[in-house]
């Protein structure tokens, strides 16, 4: 972690927005370093990539609680959505754009055509299929109709959270309005899943870092999620798996041991914590049993509070 000004000085960028210190900017390249498991040689690598280009991203919002957004905009120390909005060209977002309204839809899909093959399509939110999609209306037009208008014409489209991955609480048992994941809903259209509820800024973050210096998105695993973010378990990396037994939240319910994630590694808010530092926490640093979030159907699978009328081990099977 490059915690100091030293060789700052030979670095050929500038912060990306005003009011962001080099400091701040490469302590927040060296976030994105450590979370796609790199040494800190790359941080001015990482710097340059966000210092030049400004890629087009269209953020598009479905059957969601803007949860995922509220994860990204809430991330602090320094500031991600501060960096990423001024070092990437967001085209179109209809929680931040000021535009609304036939402005708005105007504003989409001039952005679709003025970028089309260029743009990064950043989905939120499942998309109900069933009756071809009438539970899910924006400006007159079904979710699943916009996402076929526009994700088509993407470079690349990222599936933000668990419910634009995998359908996600909209999709639990029951789901009248046939809610599904971005890549399911588009009949397996390809798509790069981040998933979690809420997930990680910085894995979205580290994973358009990677689009940037390669001009390639990082390798992925059996379920469309990047390998650097969730190639181990929160188990593997969690503080409290060589501590006694009595501390370890298995017995209440902990699906850290079945739920690939980087929560335990990278962890949230202030994201690392360092020796001595009260930055970053993840839940079962705060004695709350990790529940599985970034797993396919986790709501139903994951639930470790009741299941049929009975409280039950999560740990155990629930149903199909
Ligand atoms: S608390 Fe959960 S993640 Fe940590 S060691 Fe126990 S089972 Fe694994
Ligand atoms: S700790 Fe578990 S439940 Fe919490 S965000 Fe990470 S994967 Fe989801």
């Amino acid at each position: 972690m490059h915690e100091d000004n030293r060789g700052e000085a030979d670095l050929d960028f500038a912060p990306p927005r005003k009011g962001i210190s080099r400091r701040d900017f490469l302590k927040y390249c060296g976030l994105v370093a450590a979370a796609l498991g790199l040494d800190a040689t790359f941080i001015p690598r990482i710097a340059q990539a966000w210092g030049g280009t400004r890629p087009p991203i269209i953020w598009l919002q479905f059957a969601e609680c803007t949860g995922c957004t509220e994860s990204f905009l809430r991330s602090t120390n320094p500031f991600l959505d501060d960096i990423i909005f001024g070092a990437a060209s967001l085209e179109y977002h209809e929680t931040l754009m000021a535009p609304s309204g036939q402005n708005a839809t105007q504003n989409l899909l001039n952005a679709a055509a003025n970028y089309r093959g260029q743009f990064i399509c950043i989905c939120e939110g499942a998309i109900p299929t069933a009756d071809n999609g009438v539970y899910g209306m924006i400006g007159g037009k079904t979710m699943l109709q916009i996402a076929k208008d526009i994700c088509p014409k993407a470079k690349a489209v990222i599936s933000f959270g668990a419910c634009a991955s995998f359908g996600g609480v909209a999709a639990a048992n029951g789901n009248l309005t046939g809610a599904r994941g971005v890549h399911k809903a588009l009949g397996g259209y390809p798509t790069i899943n981040i998933p979690g509820c809420p997930p990680n800024p910085i894995t979205l973050v580290a994973t358009l870092t990677t689009y940037l210096l390669n001009g390639s998105f990082p390798p992925l695993d059996g379920y469309g999620r990047p390998l650097f973010a969730y190639g181990t378990t929160n188990h593997e990396n969690c503080e409290r798996k060589l501590s006694c037994s009595a501390k370890c939240l298995y017995y209440y319910g902990c699906r850290g041991r079945t739920t690939y994630n980087n929560c335990s590694l990278v962890k949230f808010n202030n994201i690392v914590n360092t020796p001595g530092s009260p930055d970053g926490c993840w839940p079962v640093q705060v004695n709350a049993p990790c529940y599985g979030c970034s797993e396919p159907r986790f709501w139903d699978r994951s639930n470790f509070f009741l299941y049929n009328g009975h409280y039950i081990n999560a740990c155990e099977p629930v149903g199909p």
